[in-house]
């Protein structure tokens, strides 16, 4: 006997990347930034800490709101703070995808999308991407009929693919509302901010969500938003906990959007050991997919992705190995290696050991 619900018992959970507590490794594998935050972050923290922990905090976040606001050219009422991008994810699901119906989104891309919709038990179809990592237009255009909410990641994960506006369009659900995950929108060329929202071809149905976990260095401090039209920020607070975000991260990440240096900074340095890493392994005869985001997508021609991933992995540097099916109906699958970008060191590392560990897994395979 279960004591669980039937939705509960039928999913399988969603698995994080691997986290590893000790110290001592090249960490490639989850898209954290390898830089530390601003200063002026640890500042904010200490002042917190320092302050009244014995009341409630803003249960608005009303400070990090002004400050998000003003920098995405909105008001502040456009503006839902989360605890991490995560949770904005979950309120986006419960407030407009009942039971029976069903989200969408595109496959391969991040799949904690299929996990919050089958707690809700929602159904959730994958609009599957070909080897361009783009969709059928004509598919798009049967899904945006039923779909409540579709997720995008922009740029999308494992490959770091941005898709433009009009493409976008294509997957507004006709009576539902279309969600940006732009949890690497700072690391593109030219970075977004928000312009979306205010094109009347998305009709006041889009949500943008951001997190501080990637460009600002904060995956540690739990902080997100979510901006969209008041109509759909008004609902999503209901749904919300009234204390979702608590005093030290309100504080922290208001403080790192105050310290826009010091993301650029760090955002141009990982942009320049982007396309440093990318020719590297491109020379190494790796097939390198060009990138929008703080990782590349890689795959070699011997195919023995995962034996790269193990012996990487011996050498202490965890890079993410992914296996997809490849939509072919024989059930065949496709696989690559998705490696974050660290340090010119951390990277300069891999790329030392990379010949090594290319040959030691081309004879483990065989
Ligand atoms: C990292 C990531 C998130 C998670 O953001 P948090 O703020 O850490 O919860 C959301 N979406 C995508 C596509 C991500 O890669």
């Amino acid at each position: 006997m279960s004591v669980f619900r039937p939705a509960i018992d039928r999913m399988a959970g969603y698995a994080p990347g691997e986290q590893p507590q000790d110290t001592g490794w090249v960490k490639l594998n989850t898209n954290e930034n390898p830089y530390p935050p601003s200063p002026r972050v640890i500042d904010a923290i200490r002042r917190t800490a320092e302050g009244r922990l014995n009341i409630y905090p803003d249960p608005h976040a009303t400070a990090f709101r002004r400050t998000a606001a003003a920098l995405f050219n909105v008001d502040p009422e456009w503006i839902l703070p989360a605890n991490g991008s995560d949770e904005n994810l979950t309120i986006i699901t419960r407030s407009f995808c009942d039971a029976g119906q069903s989200i969408g989104y595109p496959y391969p891309s991040y799949v904690l999308y299929e996990s919050l919709a089958q707690i809700q038990d929602c159904g959730v179809v994958r609009l599957r991407l070909n080897s361009q990592w783009q969709w059928d237009k004509a598919k798009a255009a049967e899904l945006r009929r039923s779909l409540r909410v579709f997720y995008v990641p922009n740029p999308n994960s494992p490959t770091g693919t941005l898709w433009s506006a009009d493409q976008l369009t294509e997957l507004l659900p006709e009576k539902g509302v279309l969600v940006l995950d732009e949890a690497y929108g700072d690391f593109c060329s030219k970075p977004h901010r928000g312009e979306l929202l205010k094109d009347a071809r998305f009709e006041n149905r889009l949500v943008v969500t951001r997190t501080f976990s990637k460009s600002y260095s904060l995956a540690g401090i739990r902080f997100g938003f979510a901006i969209a039209h008041p109509s759909l920020i008004d609902g999503m607070r209901k749904v919300k906990d009234s204390y979702n975000c608590d005093a030290i991260s309100i504080a922290a990440a208001t403080a790192a959007l105050e310290d826009q240096a010091w993301m650029e900074a760090n955002r141009q340095k990982i942009i320049a050991t982007r396309g440093r890493l990318a020719t590297a392994l491109a020379g190494m005869g790796f097939c390198v997919h060009p990138s929008e985001a703080n990782f590349i997508w890689v795959t070699h021609p011997t195919g023995h992705h995962r034996e790269i991933y193990e012996q990487l992995k011996e050498r202490r540097i965890l890079v993410r190995y992914m296996r997809f099916p490849d939509g072919n109906p024989d059930g065949s699958m496709l696989d690559g290696l998705r490696i974050t970008i660290g340090t010119d060191a951390e990277i300069d590392r891999v790329l030392a050991v990379l010949p090594d560990v290319i040959a030691q897994a081309t004879a483990d395979a065989t």
